[in-house]
């Protein structure tokens, strides 16, 4: 038996596949762009062929992200809330607080000791401390994602951002590199204004140990860095961090397949089908 979870993020589409021992099979990933659908589809169908199996083998597939209603092989839709606390509850069973930083939002969630969601809360008016936020500074700085943590980690005196604005932190950005201020005080800056507005959501919803740190921006080792040493704890940091919520989905589908629920059989030739009012 196989079941799939499919992510439609804002940013990025991830799909996970997992078997009958909840193993996981294989994981991809695709940037989301301007149709979702096709997002969709690209991304099952890349995790499918690294199993080397056909998609009648996926007996139950789960959606989450923004983009779950319009997943078009999909048998359930799950919120990204509860497949993130799903799948950080599976990797990490003592989770208590989980941090998502996507692409466009972040989010706070607290759940009980029976991993069941009793508080959350999130950022998803602005892009401000998000992914997006750290993309902008890449841009500016001409540096690529992979690099953002390990040049902020050469700094020895971080700057203080003021603006976590996605527009104005570039501005901002300019402005000291102009004043000669070196790259790693500023990006370091960068990731401290970030941490500073998560521990903030975080507040919110109330801070438990273990915190589990969820989504692409978890990637960035310089987040992780900026966050532990402003919560003064270690964060749960799985390699698979950005996948959480495609396993998370893929993990509900294995309940309802499980239970004797079998899907839709998977009509995956209809990559052409998003391309009508409200794809991306
Ligand atoms: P969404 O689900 O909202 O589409 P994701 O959770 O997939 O977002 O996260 C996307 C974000 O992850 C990107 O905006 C980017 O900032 C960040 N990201 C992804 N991979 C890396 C990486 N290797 N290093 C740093 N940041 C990364």
């Amino acid at each position: 038996m196989l079941v799939a979870g499919v992510d439609i993020g804002s940013t990025a589409t991830k799909a996970a596949i997992l078997d009958e021992n909840k193993q996981v099979r294989a994981l991809s990933l695709v940037d989301t762009g301007a149709n979702v659908v096709r997002a969709a589809e690209r991304a099952f169908q890349e995790a499918l062929r690294r199993t080397g199996l056909e998609a009648w083998d996926v007996t139950f597939t789960v959606g989450t992200g923004y983009g779950r209603y319009r997943l078009p092989f999909g048998d359930l839709q799950v919120t990204e809330i509860s497949c993130h606390t799903k799948g950080a509850c599976f990797l990490f069973p003592r989770t208590r607080t989980i941090l998502d930083i996507g692409g466009q939002d972040t989010k706070a969630i607290r759940v009980n000791e029976r991993a069941e969601v009793t508080d959350f809360s999130m950022n998803d008016k602005c892009a401000a401390g998000t992914g997006r936020f750290l993309e902008a500074a890449a841009q500016v700085l001409g540096l690529e994602l992979g690099e953002l943590g390990p040049v902020a980690a050469a700094s020895r005196k971080p700057l203080k951002i003021t603006n976590v604005c996605t527009v104005f932190v570039e501005q901002e950005i300019v402005m000291h590199l102009a004043r000669g201020c070196p790259v790693e005080d500023v990006l370091a800056g960068v990731h401290q204004a970030i941490a500073g507005r998560s521990l903030g959501l975080l507040r919110r919803v109330g801070l438990e140990e273990e915190i589990t740190f969820t989504g692409g921006v978890a990637c960035n080792p310089g987040m992780v860095r900026a966050l532990e040493e402003r919560l003064k704890l270690r964060l749960n940091v799985a390699p698979e961090s950005q996948y959480i919520g495609a396993i998370g989905a893929a993990l509900f589908a294995w309940e309802r397949a499980a239970h004797g629920e079998a899907g839709r059989q998977k009509n995956t030739s209809c990559a052409e089908a998003g391309t009508g009012p409200g794809g991306g």
